[in-house]
């Protein structure tokens, strides 16, 4: 008889469950021992801002499983409160301290999922009691106590303005805070492009959260009342509570210390199928690095679908492996993440623009503002679409925020970028379409349109990082209706109304002087108009992506200083 298959677990929580759930649905001999540091298992740690903000009321939701639950369905020995604290990989044996003690537990094959932890940067006074991080069921019991006990919080400082961080700053504020947002990055959401982070920023403001942006948190000392946490602009807020949101760091301690081969930052590095330097020592989730799909740069990627995916295909491939079968390859990560932020849904996927240089890979912005659905049928609201294209037409990134139907039109570029469509093919997607959830050329298909245009030469591009050159080496050629104009334009700017363009063209070619044209008007598209009449005509011309929409997005607050309003009555 085959000898039974013995596999320890380190994690009990998304990639660990994952794999345990999946290997028992395959061997329904195996001995499956997960060993879980925290006193609960398979609980929704995505779940817990919700849960401070007073949207989901009752705590049992936050647990999916226990370890009853897991035993009765799958016959799996889970132990909580178990901290694996060392790994002899030679002989196969794991060792920690659990509630009766030390413990050694052989294995056959260990599969790694311990996550990752806060990242603590060194300021002082991070040990303060009022300063809390939000990563368990326990640290969210005690933070809905702080705000809703006898007597409750009333002010709150949130380091890090990252998902989790922005996640936390509106569940505060929706239990009547008074919330600031530190950010040490230029602003919100760092992974986001500029254009698309001031929206968000805009957004935290009408929700009353205030924000320190490009500055970081130089100490937290105690007050008569909670503490202070001083800025390095020289700020001094006050706070009740601190919620330390500064990043992760991969948990592998214990297992880099038994020869792991880990990265710089401590992620550890699995082969194709989940395998670690370490003989029949497999990891999985946000303390491994990840290879990027689009740029190929190894990171760790610390998002619950691709942990949940990989802990299942891990198990998968430790049966495959034991039959003598290939096993199957992890999908590398595109990245897909989203967050709502009071009215809006800010969602990407695939590469940002930082991402992409530093990897060397040349590439085009195109912009969009459509509506979330047909203009004719009520309630709809504009969105905020833009995708990074290869010189070949690759799709290496999306990013979305909008008040409607964001979610949907990057889950589906985040399809065709696994599918590899390029851009241009974006024209043949299918969507299906009603009036009240999108429009007959859906924005996904418009973004093809835009993207062939731009590939076969019938547009070319100019982006709002490059406004100093238009307004010093170009001629600025604003299409909008005067009215528009006159309501906030840039000051070097000539308005022509794309109407009148053909009638004028003798006019527009004598202000050009022989300079390129940098077209604008509102969204983009009666620039592009313009820019075929113009390039008809002999005059070279450039249209700006997305328009005055999103030359004021990329500027954010400074808009107001470069865009004018009409003097002249
Ligand atoms: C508040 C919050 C909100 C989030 N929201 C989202 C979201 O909306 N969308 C999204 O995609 N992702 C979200 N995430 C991230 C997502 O939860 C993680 O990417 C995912 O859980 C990672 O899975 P994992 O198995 O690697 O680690 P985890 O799910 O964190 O599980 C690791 C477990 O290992 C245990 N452990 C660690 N070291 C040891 C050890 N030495 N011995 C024993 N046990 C150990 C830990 O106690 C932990 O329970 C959120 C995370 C948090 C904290």
């Amino acid at each position: 008889m085959e000898k039974q298959l013995k596999c320890v677990i380190v994690g009990g929580v998304a990639g660990g469950m994952s794999a345990a759930a999946r290997l028992r649905r395959l061997d329904e001999h195996a001995e499956i021992i997960v060993l879980e540091a925290g006193p609960e298992v398979s609980f929704a740690n995505c779940g817990l801002p919700y849960f401070v903000g007073g949207e989901i009321t009752d705590p049992a939701e936050l647990l999916v499983q226990t370890p009853e639950s897991l035993r009765a369905s799958l016959n799996i020995d889970v132990r909580v409160n178990h901290q694996v604290t060392s790994l002899d990989a030679e002989n196969h044996i794991v060792g920690g301290v659990g509630p009766d003690g030390p413990f050694q537990i052989g294995y056959d094959q260990l599969v790694l999922s311990p996550g990752a932890s806060a990242m603590r940067p060194p300021i002082p006074g991070l040990d303060n009691p009022r300063v809390h991080t939000l990563r368990t069921v326990g640290d969210a019991l005690a933070m809905r106590g702080l705000v809703t006990g006898p007597t409750p919080a009333q002010s709150a400082v949130v380091l890090g303005a990252g998902f989790i961080g922005l996640e936390a700053a509106e569940a505060l504020r929706l239990q009547r805070l008074d919330v600031t947002v530190v950010e040490m990055a230029p602003h919100v959401l760092p992974p986001l492009e500029t254009e698309m982070a001031n929206l968000v920023q805009d957004e935290l403001r009408r929700l009353g959260i205030g924000l320190a942006v490009g500055v970081s948190a130089q100490s937290i000392t105690d007050a008569a009342a909670g503490v202070t946490v001083t800025l390095s602009d020289g700020r001094r807020v006050p706070a009740d509570l601190v919620v330390l949101s500064a990043g992760v760091a991969p948990a592998s301690g214990p297992f880099a210390d038994a020869g792991l081969v880990c990265d710089a930052r401590g992620a550890i590095l699995v082969d194709d199928i989940g395998r670690t330097n370490l003989k029949d020592v497999w990891a999985v989730g946000d303390a491994t690095a990840s290879i990027d799909a689009v740029t190929g740069v190894r990171r760790p990627v610390p998002l619950a679908g691709p942990a949940n995916r990989d802990g299942r295909i891990v198990a998968d491939n430790i049966v495959a492996v034991r039959d003598g079968r290939p096993g199957r390859p992890f999908a590398k990560p595109l990245g897909s993440a989203i967050v709502r932020i009071g009215g809006l849904t800010v969602a990407m996927t695939g590469a940002n623009r930082a991402s992409l240089q530093a990897a060397g890979i040349e590439f085009t912005t195109i912009h969009t503002h459509p509506l979330g659905h047909a203009a004719y049928f009520p309630g709809a609201k504009q969105v905020h679409l833009m995708v990074h294209m290869g010189t070949d037409g690759r799709l290496l990134g999306a990013q979305g925020v909008g008040a409607q139907n964001v979610d949907k039109r990057i889950d589906v570029l985040a399809t065709a970028m696994r599918g590899g469509l390029t851009v241009p093919e974006l024209i043949d997607l299918d969507l299906c379409y009603s009036p009240p959830y999108g429009s007959a050329k859906d924005p996904v298909n418009m973004i093809g349109y835009l993207a062939d245009n731009v590939l076969t030469g019938r547009l070319a591009l100019w982006q709002p990082a490059e406004l100093d050159w238009a307004r010093r080496e170009a001629f600025l050629l604003d299409v909008r209706s005067a009215t528009e104009f006159a309501a906030g334009h840039v000051p070097e700017a000539v308005n022509v109304p794309h109407t009148q363009l053909r009638a004028r063209l003798d006019e527009v070619a004598a202000l050009a002087a022989g300079r390129p044209i940098a077209i604008t008007c509102q969204s983009g598209v009666r620039s592009y108009l313009a820019h075929r009449v113009l390039e008809a005509a002999g005059l070279p011309s450039r249209s700006l992506s997305g328009g005055m929409l999103t030359l004021r997005q990329w500027l954010g607050e400074a808009a107001s200083d470069v865009v004018v309003k009409d003097a002249r009555p």
